[in-house]
């Protein structure tokens, strides 16, 4: 049976109107918003992470959202890290699940603060043992200082204010 509902211009401008709302900027997102990518949640100004409210809290507040790309998924795409952590050294060698055990662990404490704080990449060998790449300069230096309380060894903090990067460089011999 053919449907008699008319088709109207107003389909088509209703359309217009939502790809104009996902190709805002996510800092002037309408609120609520969904990140389509990690489910991450904007609201209230600040985002908040995909698990971070029960079932039950989510019914009984639950909204219309609007799709968005959070600014961590888009960084993620872009591929351009804020924070670069460098380990070197003979212990990495030894100890590497257990080094790349706390820093998973850490990264996801820190999530628990800011959801866009994340690790984007692991890269083993080359010019280092690991080379770890962050959405955020912050993460990058909890990592250091993680690395440091954890197994000891020697980081160097190095910044560049300007281009808000941060590169962590620790080793163990
Ligand atoms: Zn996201």
């Amino acid at each position: 049976m053919r449907s008699k509902k008319p088709y109207t211009n107003a389909t088509f401008t209703k359309r217009v109107d939502h790809e104009a709302g996902r190709h805002r900027p996510a800092r002037a997102a309408s609120e609520p918003a969904v990140c389509e990518d990690c489910g991450a949640v904007y609201e209230s100004r600040r985002w908040t992470a995909p698990n971070s409210a029960s079932g039950d809290q989510q019914q009984k507040h639950w909204r219309p959202q609007h799709l968005t790309v959070c600014p961590a998924c888009v960084q993620q795409q872009s591929g351009e890290p804020r924070g670069f952590v460098y380990l070197d050294g003979a212990f990495f060698v030894t100890h590497h699940e257990e080094i790349e055990q706390l820093l998973k662990n850490e990264s996801e404490r820190a999530a628990e603060d800011n959801p866009l704080a994340r690790i984007m990449e692991w890269k083993r060998g080359d010019t280092h043992k690991l080379t770890v790449t962050t959405t955020t300069e912050h993460l990058a230096q909890r990592l250091g200082h993680a690395l440091e309380k954890a197994f000891g060894g020697t980081v160097h903090y190095d910044f560049s204010h300007e281009n808000k990067l941060a590169r962590v460089s620790w080793q163990r011999e």
